[in-house]
């Protein structure tokens, strides 16, 4: 457990949660401030800081969970779809810094937009880009 981490104290029991599902290597619950009606996170109970440091085993739990949760998704709440979510450093929109999956229901007449609009971009900006990744 991380010395003030708030989801650590959620695992630990110290801080209340509505937790919804809960398995040896994860808990989840809902988010505080949902962007819609069924918004949870799902995270490991152990702490790591981000997608960087997570270890893998527990980045799997974790996606196993957010699957389930999703599927439950939309057998109780009828959404139409569902976005997982994840944020690594300030940069990225990371405000907690405990590995953290956003389960969020999906609804055709919701009110949530992409944050982004594509680019376009040259090929040769997009090849040299690839090269960099390989
Ligand atoms: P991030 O911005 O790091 O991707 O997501 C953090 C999420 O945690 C936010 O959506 C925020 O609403 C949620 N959150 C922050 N504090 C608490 C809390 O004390 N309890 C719960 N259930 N959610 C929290
Ligand atoms: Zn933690």
């Amino acid at each position: 457990m991380a010395d003030d981490c708030i989801f650590c104290k959620i695992v630990a029991g110290e801080l209340p949660a509505e937790v919804v599902d809960e398995d040896d290597h994860t808990v989840s619950f809902m988010d505080i401030n949902p962007w819609t009606r069924g918004h949870a996170l799902v995270i490991p109970r152990e702490h790591a800081r981000n997608l960087f440091e997570i270890d893998d085993d527990n980045l799997a739990y974790v996606a196993a969970a957010a699957k389930r949760l999703a599927l439950r998704a939309r057998e109780r709440l009828g959404c139409d779809g569902v976005n997982l979510l994840n944020s690594a450093e300030p940069a990225a929109w990371q405000t907690v810094f405990h590995f953290h999956v956003h389960v969020i229901p999906r609804y055709e007449d919701d009110p949530l937009r992409l944050p982004g609009a594509p680019q376009q971009v040259d090929q040769d900006e997009l090849r040299a880009v690839a090269e960099e990744l390989r």
